[in-house]
């Protein structure tokens, strides 16, 4: 995920459990250190989608839906968001910045698999060592 966009997260969660309110939000201080680390071109839009009472930050859901507006995202938007995690993309329908989360179970899954592909090279490099073995004893025999 995005540096910025983990951050415009968490600031989200902090400002949603200290009630929502600007006066609070300004007097935390783990709120400040949060923003502190945010460029100010995203804590613009942040700000301004809060104020409004507004989900600033939202997942997409796995049918590619906005989490904030419910809205479906674009074909192209939600390609992008899974091809490139590192993207900070908004919605286009209500200016949220919207992500995918990421799927805990998925990435073990592609563990295994890599785990899996790793065994079968390991395999046909023993089977490629026992052709060649054999090759040699038949060459040598001959
Ligand atoms: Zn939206």
């Amino acid at each position: 995920m995005n540096k910025a966009l983990s951050l415009l997260v968490r600031l989200q969660e902090h400002i949603h459990q200290s009630g929502g309110t600007t006066i609070r939000r300004a007097l935390s201080p783990a709120v400040l250190r949060l923003r502190a680390q945010i460029p100010q071109e995203y804590l613009c839009r942040f700000d301004r989608l809060t104020r409004q009472g507004r989900l600033a930050v939202a997942p997409v859901s796995e049918s590619g839906a906005c989490g904030a507006c419910h809205l479906l995202l674009p074909a192209g938007d939600i390609w992008m968001l899974r091809e490139m995690s590192s993207l900070l993309a908004t919605c286009p329908h209500c200016g949220c910045y919207v992500y995918f989360k990421p799927r805990m179970e998925k990435a073990a899954k592609s563990r295994t698999a890599a785990a899996r592909s790793l065994e079968t090279e390991e395999l046909s490099r023993l089977a490629a060592a026992v052709r060649h073995g054999r090759a040699a004893r038949q060459w040598a025999r001959a």
